[in-house]
C-alpha cells in the first residue's frame, strides 16, 4: 500500500496540525508526508524499479537520490492531436497554443487568423485556395522545424512530431534527492534542463522558447494535455492541464502531480475549492505542516510550471538537448 493511502487511512482530514505526527511509516519518521514517495509513480511509466544511490546535488551536497528510469511516454492519456490539417478542423481534432497567459485551441480557424492574432501579415500557415494547413508530417520535417534554429524551409508551418519517430528503447534517468536540500537563495530554471517529473514518467519542461518559435512563423502546437514531442526529449509537458495522474490529498489541498528536480512535490495550481494559494514565493512554493515545502504549478497559459528552484537540483541523465 502506498504511503499516502496509509496516511489517508490514519489521518483525520479536519486536523492538519496533527498530520505529521500520524505518519508512522518506517521510511518517513519525522519527515512530512510530502517527501518523495516512489510508490506513487505509475509502474507502466518506469523502465526499471526505482532504487537509491549516492549522488551529488547541484549545490555540491553529497546525499542519497532515487534513481528513476522512465519511458517519457504517458500511458494513462493519449498523445496528440496537435496541428489541424485544414482551416475547417475544429478544436475536437486539434491541440492548443498558449499566449500571454491564456490557452487557445489550435483549431483551423485559429491558424487562419494568425496574421490578425499576432498583427503580422507574414503569417500564412495554410493554402488559401485549398485551406490545407502546412504541417511537419515527416521525420525530416520534424527534425528541421522542431528546434530553435528552424530550417527556413519550414517557416509558416504548424510543427508536430510523432512519437513514432522516437527510438522505442529510449529512456531518461532522473536522480532526485530522497531528502530535499534547501538553497540559501533560489536557483534559476535552466532553459536547457528539466523542471521535474510527472508521476507517469513524463518530463515537466522549462518554458518553451516561444520567441524563437514565433520569430520563424511556426506554431509548435501542444496537445490538450499541454505536451508535445521533440526528437531529443521525447514527449514532454509545457502546461499542466489536468491530464496526467494526480494524487488527491486527505485535506482540501491541491493534488500532487509530480516532483521537481530538487525533490520537492509539485502540486496542481488550485485546491479542491478552486483557489490558488495566496502565499506562494517567487518559485511558486510554500510550506505547510502536512507536506513541508512544496510547489504549486502555474496556470497552463503561463508557459512555466514553477518560477525557480528552492532546493539543490538532482539531475536528468540522457534526453539532453534543447526543449522546443
Ligand atoms: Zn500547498
Ligand atoms: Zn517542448
Amino acid at each position: 500500500m502506498p504511503l499516502l493511502l496509509l496516511f489517508l487511512a490514519a489521518c483525520d482530514p479536519a486536523d492538519d496540525a496533527a498530520a505529521p505526527d500520524t505518519v508512522a511509516d518506517d521510511t518517513a519518521a519525522g519527515v512530512p508526508s510530502g517527501a518523495l514517495d516512489p510508490a506513487l509513480f505509475l509502474a507502466e511509466g518506469l523502465a526499471a524499479d526505482i532504487r537509491t544511490e549516492a549522488c551529488t546535488l547541484s549545490g555540491g551536497t553529497t546525499t542519497t537520490c532515487y534513481r528513476i528510469e522512465v519511458h517519457s511516454l504517458p500511458t494513462e492519456h493519449d498523445v496528440g492531436p496537435f496541428c489541424p490539417r485544414s482551416v475547417t478542423d475544429d478544436a475536437r481534432v486539434t491541440g492548443i497554443w498558449i499566449e500571454d497567459g491564456a490557452v487557445f485551441d489550435a483549431s483551423g480557424a485559429f491558424i487562419e487568423g494568425l496574421a490578425t492574432f499576432y498583427d503580422d501579415d507574414n503569417w500564412q500557415l495554410y493554402d488559401e485556395s485549398t485551406g490545407a494547413v502546412n504541417v511537419t508530417a515527416s521525420y525530416e520535417a520534424c527534425e528541421a522545424a522542431a528546434r530553435p534554429d528552424v530550417d527556413p524551409a519550414y517557416q509558416n508551418y504548424c510543427v508536430e512530431c510523432s512519437t513514432d519517430y522516437l527510438d522505442a528503447g529510449t529512456t531518461s534517468t532522473y536522480l532526485l534527492p530522497v531528502t530535499p536540500v534547501p538553497l540559501a537563495s533560489p536557483a534559476e530554471i535552466d532553459r536547457m534542463g528539466v523542471v521535474g517529473l510527472a508521476l507517469n514518467g513524463v518530463d515537466f519542461d522549462p518554458p518553451a522558447p516561444v520567441e524563437a518559435i514565433l520569430a520563424n512563423y511556426t506554431i509548435a502546437a501542444f496537445d490538450d494535455c499541454g505536451g508535445h514531442v521533440n526528437l531529443h526529449a521525447g514527449y514532454h509537458y509545457h502546461a499542466a492541464t489536468g491530464c496526467p495522474t494526480e494524487v488527491a490529498q486527505s485535506d482540501a489541498h491541491a493534488p500532487l502531480i509530480g516532483y521537481a528536480l530538487d525533490g520537492y512535490g509539485l502540486y496542481a495550481m488550485l485546491d479542491t475549492a478552486g483557489t490558488e494559494p495566496s502565499d506562494l514565493d517567487a518559485c511558486r512554493g510554500h510550506a505547510d505542516a502536512t507536506r513541508g515545502y512544496h510547489y504549486h504549478v502555474a496556470s497552463p497559459g503561463e508557459n512555466m510550471f514553477i518560477g525557480c528552484f528552492h532546493g539543490e537540483q538532482g539531475e536528468r541523465e540522457g534526453g539532453e538537448g534543447p526543449p522546443p
